[in-house]
């Protein structure tokens, strides 16, 4: 089945085959100057030291606990309501995830009250999600971070050129993790970046993104070296000059595909507002946000009236999906359950709704018009 409305849509046109031709026909098509070119226009895009593309975020992840040394045995606090691979890669380094609760059905981000309860001895990091591109309260806990010793990661999937008191988001943290999988703000197919202000962490990840070598086949091609060492157990972690040339045409994109989609958070804002069973997450946000997705969360109800009005918005062939099932509930994670109550009433509850640039405003106040008629 195919849906009128469907969840996401690319905003691909022919500047991304042409970009990849391109780059075919330049004859280089693995890490090279392409993906310098992205990485630095990323990096100047974010207002950040440094950026490197890299195969995915999960990748980009696990570096970033590389990077700031988490060790195995060591606690990194943690959303549930995230992404898999956010907790995932705290395992990758054989650390143990501790999971934190959102703060509140309005602001569905880790609770910083929450991440102080379940500091122990054992903790020495925390990661954040800035659910949908809105985000979490940094402040807060930039300051637990700091009066505790711990280093904060930034999965900043969801949050590309959004906007937290002046800092862009995935630059608050000591490492910033984004992803340009197809479906996300900026896509490529697969694709990934980790953006630091802190150098030795830059070269460190250029090490490990490929095998822990001292230069790479491009700057060997150009004379610049001729042999290297491997001075550490890094990995292939690489991103390749066609996906970073498509990755160029969508930076060139990105600015006016974020308007778009607040011009489509209104309308949904404007036609869902006085709805008494629905609350609008984020509702009074103020800062710029990339705005990933649009979801809702049902108020008195239970997993099987939402699932009934999901099922009542398919039929009227609009896509929905969940964000998320909850990382704590899946049985990978059983060992690391604790109850979180906000969490679980969410993941429940929430209708993640369409949300591209290309939705027009008939579009959304049909999908409004749906959403009514089946609550
Ligand atoms: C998409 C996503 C990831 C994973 O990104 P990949 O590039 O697919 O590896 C991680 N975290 C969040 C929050 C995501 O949305």
């Amino acid at each position: 089945m195919s849906y009128k409305i469907p969840l996401f849509d690319l905003n691909f046109d022919e500047k991304e085959a042409q970009a990849v031709a391109e780059a075919i026909k330049d004859n280089w098509i693995s890490t090279g100057p392409r993906c310098t070119a992205f990485e630095n226009r990323f990096a100047t895009m974010l207002n950040v030291n440094h950026a490197i593309a890299l195969a995915n975020c999960t990748v980009s992840l696990h570096l970033a606990f590389k990077l700031i040394d988490v060790k195995p045995g060591d606690e990194v606090i943690c959303p549930s309501l995230t992404f898999a691979a956010t907790v995932n890669a705290i395992r990758y380094v054989d650390a143990t995830p501790v999971f934190a609760d959102v703060t509140s059905y309005e602001l569905p981000v880790i609770d910083p009250e929450d991440i102080r309860r379940k500091i122990t001895a054992k903790t020495t990091a925390i990661i954040v999600m800035h659910y949908g591109g809105f985000a979490c309260d940094m402040d807060s806990i930039m300051s637990i971070a700091n009066e505790f010793g711990l280093k904060v990661v930034e999965d900043a999937c969801h949050g590309p050129l959004s906007v937290y008191k002046g800092q862009k988001l995935g630059t608050i943290g000591d490492v910033g993790c984004f992803s340009f999988f197809s479906n996300k703000n900026i896509s490529t197919g697969e694709g990934g970046m980790l953006v630091t202000n802190n150098s030795k962490f830059n070269d460190r990840a250029r090490l490990l993104r490929s095998h822990g070598m001292t230069t790479m086949s491009y700057e060997r091609s150009k004379g610049h070296s001729t042999t290297y060492d491997v001075v550490e157990l890094g990995y292939n972690y690489r991103m390749d000059d066609i996906h970073a040339a498509i990755g160029l045409v969508q930076l060139d994109k990105i600015e006016a595909d974020l308007e778009m989609r607040e011009e489509v958070r209104k309308v949904y804002i404007e036609h869902l507002k006085g709805i008494e069973g629905i609350i609008i997450p984020f509702l009074n946000y103020s800062e710029f946000s990339s705005n990933y997705i649009f979801t809702v969360v049902l108020k008195n109800s239970d997993i099987i009236k939402r699932d009934e009005v999901r099922n009542k918005l398919a039929e009227a062939g609009v896509q929905t999906s969940l964000h998320y099932p909850g990382v704590h509930n899946f049985s990978f994670y059983k060992d690391y359950y604790v109850d979180l109550p906000v969490t679980d009433y969410l993941v429940d509850n929430l209708i993640t709704l369409p949300m591209y640039s290309k939705l027009t405003k008939e579009q959304v106040i049909y999908i409004c018009d749906m959403l009514k008629a089946s609550l």
